[in-house]
Parts: structure tokens; sequence; C-alpha cells
């Protein structure tokens, strides 16, 4: 940004970042979100029955993270078409940049995994799909977070943004990571030169599916949006025998049990309240039959906070707990494993951008569909593409019918289906409507030409 005056600018500029008080952004002209609008919608119109498709065949063929051979292919294919030049296999992911004369260079990321659930929607379009994970044991794989839905309208945000060529100026980078489940595939693309051999974005912007609330309308956060994210293995270590003689074995199974009651007291009695954090062991394996006492016990777990320094403390109490519940029963000191690969940092969203959207979207959707959220636990790895710097946005749209939302409300009535359960089921077409609108308006107000 230029001022006739860049001395007050800096002192102004200062004296905001002093107080924490954050710059307004520019508002679009009287009519340009109207206007904008109903050509995007145009285009869509034309586009949605062939969007739907693709949705559908991309919800029928998933793939596991790391995985995603076909539906890379597919997402270069589908950018090509749309006049982007498409580079492949960008640690795994696919780069499509669309340059269109002077301007910011805005980003657009969509993931492309699936997750090894079976699934039971009952759909026509449903997956059948089955595959070897990375531990080579046969799982079933759906699209059971909604990366189908964002796939849909990166899909159609590229072939609308091609089609408006004269509304803006700038560079378009359009993305398709891997593996976002085990959140390592922004981090591959990273390292594979997504910032260095190609434009390097002003803005990054990203969006999910919400299964919780009805298309159309849409939530975000300002500042922190999503937690740290941690994965750890613990492999407990004992000293096997029969079930029946306890007393010649040390006992794995118990000093497992004895270590995943303690890691609560991490958060129970080691966290201040207002300090958020989530420690779950998601998976406990040892043993092979009722009357035998195994040699280890394998827990795996995921750990959420949002600060550095809690999440530092609360990866040393976990070593702690662990080794100390071992030392208490006389065995071997477990290995505690902290994945360097399966770490992805806090998101936030840049506080300007953010509200910059949310103004957009409130006038375009109506000011009633879209809500400013607090943080969740969750997380994602689109936070690492700010790499503390460049400005990024995810924003949550809602993709179940209004019926089923409606119902759902009612006292007594069983909860709407999450996000990673078997039954989560978006509404293809307005999902994808509001998905591929949104995107493509936040686009086009970043490089709107004559600001
Ligand atoms: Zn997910
Ligand atoms: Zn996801």
């Amino acid at each position: 940004m230029r001022s006739a005056r860049p001395a007050l600018a800096a002192v102004l500029l200062s004296a905001l970042a002093l107080s924490g008080a954050q710059p307004e952004p520019p508002a679009p002209p009287a009519g340009w979100v109207k206007e904008t609008v109903a050509a995007v919608d145009k285009k869509l119109d034309a586009e949605i029955a062939d969007l739907v498709a693709l949705y559908q065949h991309l919800h029928a063929n998933p793939e596991l993270s790391f995985q995603e051979v076909n539906t890379a292919k597919r997402m270069a294919a589908e950018a090509k078409k749309a006049g982007f030049e498409v580079t492949e296999n960008v640690g795994g992911g696919v780069v499509a940049v669309l340059k269109n004369g002077p301007g910011p260079v805005v980003l657009i990321r969509t993931d492309m995994d699936a997750l090894p659930i079976v699934e039971q929607t009952g759909l026509p379009y449903a997956s059948k799909v089955k595959t070897k994970n990375r531990d080579g044991v046969e799982v079933g794989v759906m699209h059971a977070c909604g990366h189908d839905i964002h796939m849909t309208s990166w899909v159609g945000t590229a072939r609308v943004l091609a089609s408006m060529k004269d509304k803006w100026s700038g560079t378009l980078v359009l993305i398709a990571q891997p593996a976002e489940e085990i959140i390592a595939g922004a981090k591959k693309m990273l390292e594979a030169g997504l910032y260095t051999k190609f434009p390097k974005p002003d803005f990054a912007l990203a969006l999910h599916a919400d299964p919780l609330f009805p298309a159309g309308t849409l939530a975000y956060s300002e500042g922190l949006a999503l937690a740290n994210s941690d994965t750890i293995d613990i492999l407990v270590k004992g000293k096997g025998g029969h079930g029946a003689a306890p007393h010649l074995t040390i006992d794995p199974v118990v000093i497992a049990a004895r270590i995943i009651l303690d890691l609560q007291t991490i958060v129970s009695r080691e966290t201040d309240p207002f300090d958020p954090v989530v420690v779950t062991v998601g998976s406990i394996h040892g043993g092979t039959k009722h009357n035998i006492i195994p040699n280890e016990v394998k827990l795996q777990l995921t750990v959420r906070t949002t600060k550095t320094e809690t999440r530092d403390r609360v990866l040393k109490a976990i070593d702690r707990i662990a080794k100390a519940a071992a030392l208490a029963a006389n065995a071997p000191p477990p290995e505690v494993k902290v994945s360097l690969e399966e770490y992805t940092p806090a998101t936030y969203n840049d506080v300007p951008l953010s509200r910059r959207c949310g103004a957009l979207f409130r006038e375009s959707q109506g000011a009633d569909a879209v809500r400013l959220r607090k943080p969740v636990m969750g997380a994602e790895d689109f936070g690492r593409f700010s790499e503390g710097k460049t400005p990024i946005f995810m924003y949550f749209i809602g993709t179940i019918s209004q019926e089923k939302y409606d119902a759902a409300q009612k006292p007594g009535a069983a909860p709407l289906p999450g996000m990673h359960t078997d039954a989560y089921a978006p509404v293809p077409e307005p999902s994808v409507r509001t998905g591929t609108r949104t995107m493509s308006l936040a686009a086009l107000d970043l490089l709107r030409k004559g600001k």
C-alpha cells in the first residue's frame, strides 16, 4: 500500500501495532459485491451440474493420505482444463498458477485425502473402496471430512475466476495438497519449494466443510482458529507370562491403564483451567489372548494445545508420567515418541483478512448466515502456509440440509453425525455452491482492480 505521507503512515501503523488494534480492511465500492455475486452465480449455474457430478465421483473414489494418486491427477486435469499452468507432484500435491497482470498473489488451498472409515451413509454414490493403510492393514476409505467438497469448490472457483479474468488483476496459485489428515502434506509441499519455485502468496485462503450447520451458512474465527496438534506413540514395556501367574510377570496392560488415567491429571491438575489442553488416548493395543500377559502395550495419543509454552510443558509431562508409571511397576522405561512428521502448529487467521472476508460473506450470504465463533481444538496443517508472515484465512461452510439441521434441534433428537463419522453425508449442490461462491468472491475482492 502506498501513501502520500509515508512518515505519518509509518507512525500510525506502529501506533496501531503497539495498541494491538488492527487497521480497518478496505471495503469494496458500493454495489460491487452484489454485481460480483450475480456474475459468479451466473457462471456457477452453468457449471453446477458438472461440479455435482465431479463431487460424486470424488466421493465414490476416496484415497488415503499420501496415496492420492488418482485424485491428484484429476485435480491437475481440472485446473489445466480451466486454463491454469499446472505442476504435478510438488511434495505429492498439485500447483496451478494463473497469471493475470500486476497485483497480489492469492493462494487457494484444497486438501485431497480421505479417512480409513467404512462408509455407512447408504448414498447411491457412497464409497465402497477398500485399501491397505500404511501398516498394511485392509481398511475402508471414506471422505468423512468433506475434502471432496473442498476439492469441488476449488475446481468451481478455478472455473469462475478463469472466466472472469477481465474483473481481476494479479496471480492465482491454486494448490491441492496431500495428507491433511495426518497433518503432513502442507509441510511436504513447502519443503518441495511451494514458496520458492512458485509465486509466493500475499494472502492464502482455505475453506472447510462443517457437518453441524446448514448449507448456505458460514462460521469463522478471528485470530486463533485451530489448535497445535501433536501425535505421540507410547510403547509400554513389561515382561510377559501366564495370565494365572502375574507375580512372575511385569504386566504392561496394568501399567498402560495407569498411564491413561494419570495422563488426564495433566489437564485437570497441572494446567490453568483457562488454558485449553486436550490429551486423548485414541488407541490401545496389547496382547493376543485372555490368559497371556503380553510383553508390551502400544498407546497412540493426540494432544492439542494453543500456546507453545503449554505444548512444551504438556509433552514433558506425558513423558514424565509414562516413565513414572513404569518405574512404579519395576518395568523397563517406556518409549515415548513425539512425531515430528505429524505435528502441526496452531492456525491463526489474520485478523484484518478475516474481517475483510467476513464482511464480504455477510453481504453475499446475509448477516444472519455468517457467524463469528470461538476457536476449536481441531487442527489443520493449513496454518503452515502462513510461515509466520503470510496472512491466512480459513473458514467453515455448513454442509447439511436445513431439514436435517432443524430436526436435530428438537428436544430428544439424535445428534447430527459429526466430522470423521461413517454417516456424514453433505448435501452436494448447496454446499458446493456456497464453497465456490464465497471462495470466488474472497479471491475477486483481494484481486480487485482499482482498489
Ligand atoms: Zn479431518
Ligand atoms: Zn479436514
